[in-house]
């Protein structure tokens, strides 16, 4: 404790910090959405690490000592070594790990490239794509030899990887991004020292579907609609009106935003608890209000409904599902 606080008899601020690997950038965006209650969060914790928004350096996370920041948000899936570096490095400074947002809980839009591999990867964005002019056909090399030494970037993987799927994690705070509020939840929590049990999510277990106003039936679907074919009717369930809303299989907490608004759920909360492959708890739950008689029937309405299926049961959970590892081969099954 410094003198200056034991003068005041203050308690010990606890330590946070906050990472991005690789991400848009949106859930350091909502971590502000929570307005004037960080004010609270920097009563409680000093901030020791957020490269978004304060200058800090890796050594100076390497030089604490293992275990001294009490709580890590971190954002982002794993797509390169310095991530992984710094997924390991944080998991040892941190007492509390979170996967904070869709990408390091479940992969999320960066996960959707594990279809594909590095080196395809590598030629479409510096090769082949039409605003590509690279007559030397160079490509980023982990290593680079020039006059001055060796330059070093970081090696791309083949294959992004959720942070669970990397280093251990304490917490999933689902969502992309999670909600305010949600983060709010959970942040206030740590605050009053009253976080549940390390090992699960911190929201809700309920589905998107309990958040929803609209009105279910049980009318079953004998064909599946894009969204720009129909103007839906705004009470009842959009995936009775033939549109693919994920809200069935989705994990509750953003209060239903999507059809609340008449947009069908993607999916971005991931699955609810108990759920080991959110895509094929997706494909189960749309198998049961398809209105066929014959499995030829069902599959030309999910082939002419539904023209990306990876896009659309795994748009959010490729990397983390039972899939994760078949980099190139997803695309050719
Ligand atoms: S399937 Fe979609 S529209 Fe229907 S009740 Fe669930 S969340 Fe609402
Ligand atoms: S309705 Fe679905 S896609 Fe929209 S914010 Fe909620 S979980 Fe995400």
């Amino acid at each position: 404790m410094t003198a200056d606080r034991r003068r005041k008899r203050v308690p010990e601020k606890r330590k946070l910090a906050l990472y991005w690997a690789a991400s848009c950038g949106g859930c350091e965006i909502a971590v502000l959405g929570i307005n004037e209650r960080i004010l609270e969060v920097a009563e409680s914790f000093d901030i020791v690490f957020w490269p978004c928004v304060m200058d800090a350096k890796v050594r100076d996370v390497e030089r604490m000592p293992d275990g001294s920041i009490d709580l890590c948000l971190f954002n982002g899936a794993i797509r390169t070594s310095e991530q992984e570096y710094m997924a390991r490095l944080l998991r040892s400074k941190s007492k509390v790990l979170v996967a904070f947002g869709s990408c390091a809980h479940e992969g999320c839009i960066p996960g959707l490239a594990n279809v594909t591999n590095r080196e395809e990867i590598f030629r479409t964005s510096y090769l082949e794509a039409p605003s590509v002019e690279n007559p030397a056909g160079t490509v980023p090399q982990p290593e680079t030899d020039v006059p001055e030494g060796v330059l070093r970037l970081p090696e791309f993987y083949d294959t992004v990887k959720t942070l669970g799927q990397t280093v251990p994690v304490d917490y999933v705070l689902p969502g992309c991004p999670p909600e305010a509020d949600r983060i709010w939840d959970a942040l206030s929590a740590a605050i009053r020292s009253e976080l549940p049990e390390p090992g699960g999510v911190l929201g809700a277990s309920t589905t998107v579907c309990d958040e929803c106003p609209r009105t279910r039936t049980e009318k079953k679907s004998a064909r599946f609609l894009r969204p720009y074919e129909v103007i839906p009717d705004p009470e009842t369930c959009l995936l009775e009106q033939g549109l693919v809303c994920c809200g069935i299989a989705t994990r509750a907490g953003c209060g239903a935003k999507c059809p609340k608004v008449n947009s069908p759920c993607i999916g971005c909360y991931g699955p609810n608890d108990g759920v080991e492959d959110y895509g094929a708890r997706l494909m189960g739950a749309l198998a049961s209000v398809i209105d066929a008689k014959t499995e030829e029937e069902a599959r030309r309405i999910v082939e002419e409904g539904i023209p990306d299926p990876i896009g659309t049961f795994y748009r959010f959970s490729l990397a983390g599902s039972l899939l994760r590892g078949t980099a190139g081969k997803v695309r050719e099954a």
